[in-house]
This record gives C-alpha cells, structure tokens and sequence, in this order.
C-alpha cells in the first residue's frame, strides 16, 4: 500500500511525538521559563499512539521516529516501543534524543528493536553546551553516545544547528568528529521559531557551514540510502561518519518532503511550518479506525505544497519544536 499526496510524494515518515515535556531547555527551542505543560489527560496514551502507529502504517508508512519534547523522559517509553517494533509494515524505527538519560537507557531501547538513534548535540564545549541548553552536562551525553555504541546501535547521527557566533567557531571540529569517531554529523540551519530577540543574528546557511568545512577538507559526496532524510551528504575521505547538511530555511526541500507529524496531544500536521492541524482525538476517543484512516488520508491529500517560513512578512502562529518534535 502506498501513501500518495496530490503532488505524487510518496509519504510512507511518521514523526510520532510521545511528549512534550524536555529535561532541557535549548534557547531557541524553548522559552527561558520552558512551556505549559500539558494536562495529563490531554497527552495521548500508549494505547492511542499505538493506534495511529497502527492505522498509518496500515496506509502506507514504513518508517516512524518517535520524537519529544525528550522522549526518554516519559514514563514506560521501552514497553511502548517494543509494542510498536511488533506492528508488521513497520520497516524501520529510530529514536530522536538530546543523549542524556542514553547512558541507562541505551541497552533497553536496542532490546526493544529501535534501530537507529539521533542525537542532537550543538557543542562539544561543555560551557557552550551549557549555555545552549540552559544547563545541560555535555559529559552525560558523550557518555550516551559511547553507550548507544556498547548496546549494538549503529554510531548515532548528531544533529547540530549551528548558530553564528553561539557555536559556528565549532563546525570544524564536528567534521573532525567524524573522523575520529564514526559519528555521521548533520548540520542543521537555525530556525526563527521562538523568535527571541534579535534571532537574525544567529542565521547561518548550510551552504556557508560546507563552504567553510571545504576550505579545511576535501569533501565527496555520498548516496543517500533507503529512508535518508533530507540532508545532502558528504564525507572527508576514509572517514567512517559523513556530513550533512540541512537547508530547511535556505533552500526548502519540500518538493522531496515524505513526513507527517503527529504531536502528543494528537494533533497531526501535514508540514512542519504550516498551521493547518487536524485534531485526532475525536477519533481516538474512542477508538474509530476507519475515521482515523480517512483522516490520515486527508490529511496527507491536503499536504502543503511547500513551507513559506522566509518568504517577507510570513508569520506563523508562535510554536516551540518541542510541542511539535522537530
Ligand atoms: N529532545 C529530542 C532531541 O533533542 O532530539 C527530540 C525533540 S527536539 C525538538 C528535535 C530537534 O529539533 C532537535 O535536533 C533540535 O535541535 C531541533 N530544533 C529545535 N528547535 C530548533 C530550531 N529553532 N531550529 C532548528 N532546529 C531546532
């Protein structure tokens, strides 16, 4: 079965949000006083998550990265995953994480059938790290990484967004990363979503972080694999780890866009950026397979040609990453 949009995309990526709550609080993701927390009863269960995982799947979704806010901070997510890694038609099941509970947790999510992880890490400085993240301890995630690695997961991919002058002065030193440790890097540009003041400041294109990492080292490009993302990817000759670049503000790859979203609090949204979000809940509660498939299906028909984020004037309604996942 194939998920197809009115454009012909082919949309077979579920990014499936378990929470919204984060033990971080990375400045451009989320305010300094973090966000409301959502009522309880207002954040899907297990039962109803499996649900969409189900239903979609059933339409024609093949993979599904199950995002935050930090998943690893919701109560119960390994029984969750493995439950999930049981839906036949799921090919494959990664995990987006900020690393630090991944030094307990590594073991048990490769136990659960999670197949590849991401990390996001923006400093291998502990002050800056710190700075970012209002706090975080850089030593507990490179700890994750090493783990992840020990449990028999494929070196986790980083994604790093890279702020002028906040972490820009590091780029070299993530390439070097990928050599030295076989960790593939993506580098992601910065996007105005909390928009503090002054947010301009931090822009820097993907094509000026490739720019300055060609100018220390060669660089080839390498083929994408089955469910690669929309990074364009390169790698420093016999480097075990490649670079990518991610230009979701400068030069939008929407035309190759393959996702659907689904927040915690079930509110599924055919483009990162656009407004439109259709509420799944009524057809959770209680439970209405064939309602929630003819939504899915609606809901990628409807699927934005493309997002307008730089475009002068464009406002979208204020929200965090961590209430969508990213
Ligand atoms: N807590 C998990 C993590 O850290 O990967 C998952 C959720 S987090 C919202 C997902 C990704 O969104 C992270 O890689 C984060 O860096 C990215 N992100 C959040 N705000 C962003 C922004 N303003 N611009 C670019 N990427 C952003």
């Amino acid at each position: 079965m194939q998920l197809t949009d009115s454009l012909g995309r082919n949309i077979n990526y579920l990014r499936l949000s378990v929470t919204d709550r984060c033990n971080m609080r990375c400045f451009y993701c989320m305010p300094k006083e973090g966000i409301a927390k959502k009522e309880h009863a207002a954040v899907l269960s297990y039962e109803e998550l499996l649900l969409i995982a189900e239903t979609a799947i059933g339409l024609g979704i093949e993979k599904i990265r199950i995002t935050g806010g930090e998943p690893l901070v919701r109560a119960g997510i390994v029984g969750f995953l493995e439950k999930l890694t049981s839906i036949p038609g799921l090919h494959h099941l990664a995990l987006t994480t900020n690393g630090l509970l991944l030094a307990e947790m590594a073991a048990d999510l490769h136990t659960a059938g999670v197949q590849r992880l991401n990390v996001s890490l923006d400093s291998l400085r502990s002050a800056t790290f710190a700075e970012i993240t209002r706090g975080g301890d850089l030593k507990r995630v490179l700890a994750g990484l090493d783990a992840a690695e020990r449990a028999g997961f494929p070196p986790p991919k980083i994604n790093c967004v890279i702020m002028a002058g906040v972490n820009d002065a590091e780029i070299l030193d993530f390439a070097a990363f990928t050599r030295e440790r076989g960790n593939s890097i993506r580098f992601i540009e910065y996007m105005p979503v909390v928009k503090e003041e002054g947010w301009q400041r931090y822009c820097i294109s993907g094509e000026e972080i490739l720019r300055r990492i060609a100018a220390r080292y060669p660089l080839e490009p390498v083929d994408k694999g089955a469910f690669a993302g929309p990074s364009r990817d390169f790698r420093i000759p016999s480097a075990r780890g490649t670079i990518g670049i991610i230009t979701a503000v400068s030069g939008h790859f929407c035309s190759e866009c393959n996702r659907i979203r689904v927040t915690s609090t079930g509110q599924a949204k055919g483009c990162l950026f656009c407004d439109d979000r259709t509420d799944l809940v009524p057809y959770l509660r209680p439970p209405d397979r064939e309602g929630l498939a003819a939504v899915l299906r609606q809901i990628v028909a409807a699927k934005p040609e493309r997002h307008h984020i730089t475009r002068e004037g464009y406002g979208h309604r204020n929200f965090t990453m961590s209430q969508v996942g990213g």
